[in-house]
């Protein structure tokens, strides 16, 4: 039986800045910083990173369990290299997990963000492990986290829910991953923002539900983003369809259009007529509590 620490040290990594913070046995989070990513991408990767851990380290050396790392990125199946980040620089084919194992003496889990966040949501909904849900997280791109029986969906790579990159029929839009007409394309915060400046000028994006939800090009954003959704409950039939991310809380962004999007995009009667689609809402510290559900919650019982 291992002895358990207070304090699991949870880092965020995102494509604008990174949060870090230790989140202790009761799920209060301390010394929680937001700091930009170019701090990580000046020289080499992991020196920056361990030069940030070490600020936790140094003050908490005994007392922290384990570090979770989640990643906007595709991560092996060995949860040891992230691979293809295309917002970030300087990360890729690198040994994350080993190098700083031996550098700190603390075990350390790498994983992609929306797995971390998914099991945040399973625990905060009291979503039993015999259950299916799927995570749809909305933020500058499109991501998916699969839970079924107990486990998160990896596939052979470790690269499953890739949902975001489901082809569209006779798209031509170019997507950040290097394929052409991938549903991220049509369906992301990115998306949104160029409508936008194309469509708006000058106008303050957390304003365009609130002043243009009525229009036809923000309805039809609506329903492409209702395409990926509806595609996978189609396959899946879950039992919870978990929707979060930065534009889905945007101001008087239109959920219940969306909820008709997806009702007229899903099989009828079933899987349509009983959909359990919860909202979920993340801040800033939610990639930092998910890491800690991972350790504490995810790999820790299975081990
Ligand atoms: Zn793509």
């Amino acid at each position: 039986m291992r002895e358990h620490k207070e304090y699991i040290l949870g880092i965020d990594i995102g494509g604008t800045n990174f949060r870090i913070g230790l989140v202790s046995r009761n799920r209060e989070i301390r010394d929680f910083q937001i700091k930009s990513i170019t701090e990580l991408q000046k020289g080499d990767f992991i020196t920056n990173l361990l030069e940030n851990i070490k600020y936790y380290t140094d003050v908490y050396k005994n007392e922290i369990e384990g570090i979770g790392i989640g990643f906007p990125s595709i991560v092996s199946k060995d949860k040891k290299y992230v691979y293809s980040t295309p917002n970030i620089k300087n990360l890729d084919n690198i040994n994350i997990t080993d190098t700083l194992e031996k550098k700190l003496d603390i075990p350390v889990y790498i994983n992609k963000d929306v797995n971390f966040l998914i099991l945040k949501d399973i625990k905060e909904n009291n979503i039993g492990k015999d259950k299916i849900a799927i995570g749809l997280y909305i933020g500058t791109g499109f991501g998916n986290a699969i839970y079924i029986n107990g486990q998160i969906i990896e596939g052979k790579h470790g690269v499953a829910g890739e949902l975001g990159h489901i082809p569209v029929l006779n798209s031509k839009k170019e997507c950040a991953c290097g394929n052409i007409g991938c549903i991220e394309a049509h369906a992301s915060g990115k998306v949104l923002k160029k409508i936008v400046e194309e469509n708006f000028s000058g106008l303050n994006i957390d304003n365009i539900f609130t002043n243009y939800g009525n229009t036809e090009i923000i309805k039809n954003f609506i329903d492409s983003l209702a395409v990926p959704i509806a595609t996978e409950i189609n396959i899946l039939d879950p039992d919870y369809i978990i929707i979060a991310g930065g534009v889905p809380i945007m101001k008087d962004f239109p959920i219940e259009e969306l909820k008709k999007a997806i009702y007229r995009k899903v099989r009828k009667p079933y899987p349509a007529e009983d959909m359990n689609i919860i909202i979920s809402k993340h801040d800033q510290k939610s990639g930092i509590l998910g890491a800690a559900y991972y350790i504490r919650n995810y790999v820790e019982q299975n081990l």
